[in-house]
């Protein structure tokens, strides 16, 4: 006899409901991860899944009135509630801008890389995208029009991208492997970047 078992795993949600833009959840496969590869391979339209209430404070707080200036450090997977956030900001934050650094190995598997670049493209006064792509050649040729820098998004990369001045009000949103995470939090600390400022997601073991 077949007995039913539960997983329970947390997804970030990647879409923006004050963008009008129907829940949705982006789910990378993990090696041999049982429920990442469930939704890849198995989950179709139409599945029920059981879901708890929305927890979490990796987010924004929107307010119209609000000048900032966000910076949305992602890697692979991390786009997630990035491409989240920055729907809402250019919609309900018309006076923030938005600066997303955004990480992977190759352009072969960037998570929402046509979506942001259309995205972009529509915005091109308040979103700024910078691709770092550990491997580059393919990339170039493919993403021509877009700001690509090769390596990791390591110190050198986080000095360019704050260096001074910065902005008056702005916040910081790392999300990436655990190891991009801590590194990005000794090293925007290191630059004097308030830690109040840097909020950070985890999506495994720290
Ligand atoms: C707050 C939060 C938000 C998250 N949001 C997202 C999201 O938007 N999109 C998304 O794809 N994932 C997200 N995750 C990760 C997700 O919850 C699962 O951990 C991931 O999908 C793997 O689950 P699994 O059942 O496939 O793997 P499991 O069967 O649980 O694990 C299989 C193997 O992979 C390792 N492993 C587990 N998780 C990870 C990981 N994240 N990275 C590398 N190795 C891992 C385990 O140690 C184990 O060795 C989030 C996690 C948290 C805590």
């Amino acid at each position: 006899m077949l007995v039913a078992q539960e997983y329970k795993r947390s997804y970030s949600v990647s879409s923006s409901s004050v963008a009008d833009i129907p829940l949705q959840i982006t789910v990378k496969r993990v090696g041999d991860g049982v429920t990442s590869n469930y939704a890849n391979n198995l989950l179709k339209v139409g599945d029920a899944l059981d879901v708890t209430t929305p927890r979490g404070k990796f987010c924004i707080e929107l307010n119209p009135e609000a000048e900032k200036t966000y910076y949305l450090i992602a890697a692979g997977s991390g786009i997630a509630p990035m491409h989240s956030m920055l729907q809402s900001v250019l919609v309900a934050e018309p006076k923030s801008k938005i600066h997303l650094l955004y990480g992977n190995r190759n352009d072969d598997n960037i998570i929402f890389g046509k979506e942001i670049m259309v995205i972009a493209k529509q915005h091109p006064e308040r979103l700024k995208v910078q691709h770092v792509l550990s491997k580059q050649s393919k990339a170039l040729r493919l993403l021509e029009n877009e700001n690509i820098w090769e390596g990791r998004i390591d110190e050198n990369i986080l000095k360019k991208v704050f260096a001074p001045p910065l902005s008056e009000d702005y916040k910081v949103f790392v999300c990436g492997p655990s190891e991009m995470n801590l590194a990005c939090k000794e090293i925007l600390a290191n630059l004097d970047l308030p830690k109040e400022k840097v909020h950070i997601e985890f999506f495994g073991k720290i």
